[in-house]
């Protein structure tokens, strides 16, 4: 396998050429420094059992899965992109932000994911205090389902409510209690998208909204509004995602080719924590081909 691009990349230097081997390519996965329920070293060791070339780490608001993964990619048959889905808005709609290869000492783009991971955990706390009232769930109990540093997010409410019975699965608590139009959703801070996208690009990495056509999750974002992203330097879409359906990939992929984006896909694997699986979409050898052109963060592992 090629290793000849090490990690050791700074800003400016890690422009990166095309490795070999990359014919499985998944693009977004979560660990448990976020919401998915396998370690790093457990992601990097199912991305080999799926038989995936590359796969990409992407804990929401976080890095701090990087070291781990790389440690383990690095004597592992398979590459590491390390990246981040982060929580963005745009005009009051909700957005997730991959962000792939950027420098993650980048002073604005730290502070701005500690913003983040700080009001997460404010917000989880007023989730737990409202649902504490009408079920038997503490902030206690929701603690144990994350470890110090964790980006806190609904998934590990939904663990605390599986664990005291109120319902039988992170999806059906998802489809209840957690609901994002339902009594006891409370929203939190997000990033502007287009400072998101600038700060990303700043830092060396590339910017790409995640699964944007994901309906059941509430309003996507419109063309008009993409094309405006893209002015402020998207990167792509990720069209081949399990939300995205047939008729709004096809758009998307019209859209992309339009305004001159990448086409990315991936699963969003979340261990046992959701049903997707690594590699059930993934992402052309030639996109990220273009991504690693594009990035001088840090290097591909
Ligand atoms: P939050 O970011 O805290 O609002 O929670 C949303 C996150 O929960 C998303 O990133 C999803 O990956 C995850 N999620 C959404 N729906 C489900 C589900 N049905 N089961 C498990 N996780 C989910
Ligand atoms: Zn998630
Ligand atoms: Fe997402
Ligand atoms: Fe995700």
């Amino acid at each position: 396998m090629n290793r000849a691009s090490g990690d050791s990349a700074r800003a400016g230097e890690a422009r990166q050429g095309v490795p070999a081997n990359t014919g499985r390519v998944d693009l977004h996965a979560h660990t448990n420094v976020s919401d998915g329920t396998d370690s790093p070293t457990a992601l990097i060791a199912a991305a080999v059992r799926a038989e995936l070339d590359v796969v990409a780490i992407t804990d929401h608001d976080s890095t701090a899965g990087w070291d781990e993964a790389a440690e383990a990619a690095r004597s592992a048959e398979v590459r590491l992109v390390r990246g981040a889905e982060i929580s963005v808005v745009h005009h009051g709609l909700s957005v997730h932000l991959l962000a792939y290869l950027f420098d993650p000492a980048d002073p604005d783009l730290l502070g701005q994911l500690s913003r983040v991971r700080s009001a997460r955990l404010d917000r989880a706390r007023s989730m737990v205090d409202l649902i504490g009232r009408d079920y038997p769930i503490t902030w206690d109990g929701v603690q144990e389902w994350t470890t110090p540093g964790t980006t806190v997010g609904r998934p590990h409410i939904a663990d605390a409510l599986v664990a005291s019975g109120s319902v039988s699965s992170r999806d059906e608590a998802f489809t209840s209690i957690l609901a994002s139009d339902g009594p006891y959703y409370v929203p939190h801070f997000a990033i502007p998208a287009r400072a998101a996208i600038r700060g990303v690009r700043a830092a060396g990495g590339v910017p790409v909204i995640a699964h944007p056509g994901a309906e059941q999750r509430g309003r996507t974002l419109s063309d008009a509004a993409v094309a405006d992203l893209t002015s402020a330097g998207l990167a792509g879409l990720e069209v081949d995602h399990r939300d995205n359906d047939a008729a709004t990939r096809e758009r998307l992929r019209r859209l992309a080719e339009s305004l001159g984006l990448l086409v990315t896909g991936a699963s969003d694997y979340h261990g046992t924590g959701k049903r997707n699986r690594l590699g059930e979409n993934t992402t052309r050898p030639e996109a990220l081909s273009e991504i690693l052109r594009q990035a001088y963060g840090v290097a591909l592992i």
